[in-house]
């Protein structure tokens, strides 16, 4: 026999079993994108790994040692895209999406790609779904672009979503802030782990994401970035929560969350949730302004968030994500090699009315029949026979009361509808 193949390592298959689940969370977030003024924008699943380098940043995690990149028959460096928000934004430079210097508001729902060791809610490939916001410098698109995060959490059944909050400057203010950092950590280099002494050297701000107990203990002597933003973006970031005050969401105010990527300025955000183990961020995003002028277009304020779907159906009761609601569902039964073409046809009916129906392709006894409409969880069976053929009519059964009736051909779709 030959080989058979499996998913590689990282990657998931979603089944017909579980996919009702992402289909609810998508629905909900195609209907909450459409209600807050979001278009839907779909880019490709590669782009030239130059996009990522530039946005993202060379010493960062993602594109030092997470993309999957390849030549393709040009010798063009190609990178399967390991986050979103670049491709977006080359996507709303080449096409002008500015529109004149107006507000742009574009969401997505898409698959990425990083090499990162498969655990628990961390794959290599994953789902996203996220917004960006372009054009607007104010504190109230911060607020918005959050509360349309949060709220997405809570209309998906997260518990207790948490919210964390902080404000890392302008690019000038942490620059400073990391030559104050590296100066505090240097004569600790030595109590700190392999990965974290790199990152003293490469992209010390991410030694402040760090889960290691000793670590955590030697920062807490560390200069906070707070003391280091000037007064436009402490103005900012005070008024980033005012807003969210005034809409009631709250926060907690987390001056280590730094976010891994070069791209960000002012405002940063996390949604976290303690259903999760170590990978416990559904969601984050922040303020990015000087972006779009390193792709190459005029100096564009934007604001954006991205969550991870895999991480919010860990972080969601299984049937809150699934279609609770209890659908009519036939199953047409063929009694009688005659009743074939009949069945075929009420089925097809049945469908084009918008009503979920199945029958028979198998050939099956009446009784497998049976058995099939049970395994499908249908509300109603319909049996045609040569009976029913002769006097125009079918039995209809209700599975959930158990009663029977003759309905005639030309009534079904009224009688399954009133009961
Ligand atoms: P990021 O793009 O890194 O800011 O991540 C945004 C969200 O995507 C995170 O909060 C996670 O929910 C999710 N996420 C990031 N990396 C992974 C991964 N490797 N596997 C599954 N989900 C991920």
């Amino acid at each position: 026999m030959a080989e058979k193949f499996n998913a590689v390592k990282g990657t998931k298959d979603i089944l017909p079993d579980d996919s009702s689940r992402w289909q609810t969370l998508e629905q909900t977030t195609h209907e909450f994108m459409n209600r807050w003024g979001y278009g839907e924008i779909r880019t490709p699943a590669f782009e030239r790994t130059e996009l990522f380098t530039r946005s993202v940043g060379e010493e960062s995690d993602i594109v030092s040692k997470q993309m999957y990149t390849f030549l393709d028959q040009s010798e063009t460096s190609i990178t399967l895209k390991p986050e979103l928000t670049a491709p977006v934004m080359r996507a709303y430079l080449e096409h002008n999406l500015d529109r004149g210097g107006a507000l742009t508001k574009l969401y997505y729902i898409d698959a990425l790609f990083r090499q990162e060791r498969p655990q628990k809610g961390r794959l290599r490939q994953f789902h996203q779904f996220g917004a960006e916001a372009v054009g607007s410098p104010y504190p109230e698109q911060d607020v918005e672009i959050i509360a349309l995060a949060f709220s997405l959490m809570e209309a998906m059944g997260v518990a207790n979503p948490l919210l964390q909050l902080n404000s890392i400057g302008s690019r000038e203010c942490r620059q400073r802030f990391r030559n104050a950092l590296v100066e505090f950590l240097a004569p600790h280099s030595g109590d700190l782990s392999e990965t974290s002494r790199q990152r003293l050297e490469t992209n010390p701000l991410r030694i402040l994401d760090t889960k290691d107990e000793g670590e955590r203990a030697i920062l807490k002597d560390a200069p906070r970035i707070l003391d280091f933003l000037d007064d436009t973006d402490r103005e900012h970031y005070e008024a980033v929560k005012v807003g969210l005050d005034t809409l009631g969401i709250s926060y907690e105010q987390n001056d280590l969350l730094v976010r891994g990527l070069d791209y960000y300025s002012q405002t940063t955000f996390e949604i976290t949730s303690d259903a999760l183990g170590a990978q416990n961020a559904l969601c984050g995003g922040g303020r990015y302004d000087d972006l779009l002028e390193e792709l190459g277009g005029k100096p564009t304020p934007a604001v954006g968030f991205a969550a991870g779907m895999e991480r919010i159906l860990l972080a969601i009761p299984e049937e809150s994500a699934a279609d609770s609601v209890e659908t009519l569902k036939v199953f047409v039964i063929t009694a009688g090699e005659k009743a074939g073409t009949a069945v075929m046809k009420t089925t097809m009916n049945l469908r084009a009315n918008g009503i979920p129906a199945d029958f028979d392709t198998l050939n099956r006894s009446v009784k497998a029949q049976m058995r099939e409409a049970n395994r499908q969880d249908a509300t109603h069976i319909v049996v045609i026979g040569e009976e029913e053929l002769a006097s125009g009519t079918c039995q209809v059964k209700d599975l959930a009361t158990g009663k029977q009736q003759s309905v005639p051909f030309k009534e079904l779709f009224k009688h399954l509808t009133s009961v």
